[in-house]
């Protein structure tokens, strides 16, 4: 909302969805002036409706609601930001209608990636990524029309525990979790960050983004977050995108590729930023890493077992039921329980998403009882 407020002439905002933040949607709805607003929680409808009340905003609730939203022929940009498999259906709706998705929701990719390259495929949407690393490998793409990329490198800020030993990690609570050295973000995210698990994400994001094999997908810490991503091409050439941490910057290119705008925003001074550092990702301490990649390579539904696997681990630690280092223990196991399948449509993959939800769910309450009689 930053950055549009900041280009009035070239956008509008027709539409703006929450899921249960009631408060935020009627403060920025009262502000841009939508013509729709859609609040997810039906719940929530009455409140939101009354407090809009004075204004001519068509005010709707549910998930149907917010399908409907963004397939609206009013709709030329769809920025997909719900977190977590709940911002699936919506990403889909928006690929049926053909629209442009500046996509910040990971999951959708990571989840359903070969369904949405083929719906693409059929209705000519453009996926562009807001994630700061795609975003950089993007831009790295940009006019080499075709030329043969050989490797991708995501970069990894390696999260607030980047140096904590196996034993410190055991010991995390979500309050030192939430605080990531770089990055302003969401909760679920933040989690995803500290346990490298996000980076996991991204690497299938990054596979179905730019139509790349695993092994063509790595990953290196570097703690400074000011080389977004690396992009290794065949005649040994390496292109690389900076910048200074600030998600506005790669928010504004997927609203605007392939132009570029000026805008007011932090600039990179590398004599400031003149030690900047890369290592190997420790998969051992950060097991969540290595499970994306075992994901990756098995393909069909695994990924979307990781990702619910994922979501219920992270929503545990946070309600302080689990620990820390328990979370790639409950993915572990979920991956070897659900079963597997090479073939996937949308309802296969709703059906996976809640028996990897219910398989984790049941850990989670096996790992409780087991540490009570301890
Ligand atoms: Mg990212």
């Amino acid at each position: 909302m930053d950055i549009i407020s900041k280009f009035p002439e070239q956008f509008v905002v027709e539409a703006l969805v929450a899921g249960n933040n009631v408060e935020a949607l009627i403060k920025q709805a009262r502000r841009f002036l939508p013509e729709i607003v859609v609040i997810g929680n039906k719940n929530l409808y009455n409140q939101l409706k009354t407090a809009l009340n004075d204004l001519h905003i068509k005010v709707y609730a549910g998930d149907d609601a917010i399908e409907q939203v963004v397939s609206s022929s009013s709709v030329d940009v769809v920025l997909a930001a719900i977190v977590g498999y709940s911002g699936l259906r919506s990403t889909v709706a928006a690929v049926k209608a053909g629209k442009k998705i500046a996509l910040a929701n990971k999951e959708t990719l990571v989840v359903a990636g070969e369904v949405i390259e083929k719906l693409v495929r059929q209705t000519g949407a453009k996926i562009i990524p807001v994630d700061s690393e795609h975003s950089a490998i993007l831009q790295c793409l940009v006019g080499e029309m075709g030329n043969q990329v050989e490797q991708v490198t995501l970069t990894a800020s390696g999260g607030p525990f980047l140096n904590c030993s196996l034993n410190e990690l055991q010991a995390i609570t979500p309050e030192q979790a939430l605080k990531h050295p770089n990055w302003s973000m969401g909760n679920k995210i933040t989690i995803d960050s500290a346990s490298l698990m996000n980076k996991g994400l991204e690497i299938i994001e990054a596979k179905w983004q730019f139509d790349l094999k695993p092994e063509q997908i790595k990953v290196i810490i570097h703690p400074q977050s000011i080389v977004h991503s690396l992009v290794h091409f065949a005649d040994g050439s390496v292109k690389a995108q900076l910048g200074a941490p600030d998600m506005r910057t790669p928010i504004l290119y997927a609203l605007t590729y392939p132009e570029r705008f000026t805008a007011d925003l932090p600039k990179l001074d590398l004599i400031k930023h003149n030690n900047l550092t890369f290592f190997e990702p420790d998969m051992i301490k950060f097991r969540s890493l290595s499970l994306a990649y075992t994901a990756l390579a098995e393909g069909g539904n695994m990924p979307c077992v990781l990702n619910a696997a994922n979501e219920i681990a992270v929503e545990a630690f946070l309600k302080g039921k689990i620990k820390f280092t328990q979370i790639p223990d409950i993915i572990e196991q979920t991956m070897q329980e659900t079963e597997f399948s090479t073939f996937i449509d949308l309802d296969l993959l709703e059906i996976t998403d809640k028996n990897a939800r219910t398989n984790a769910l049941n850990y989670i309450n096996k790992l409780i009882t087991n540490g009570r009689t301890d």
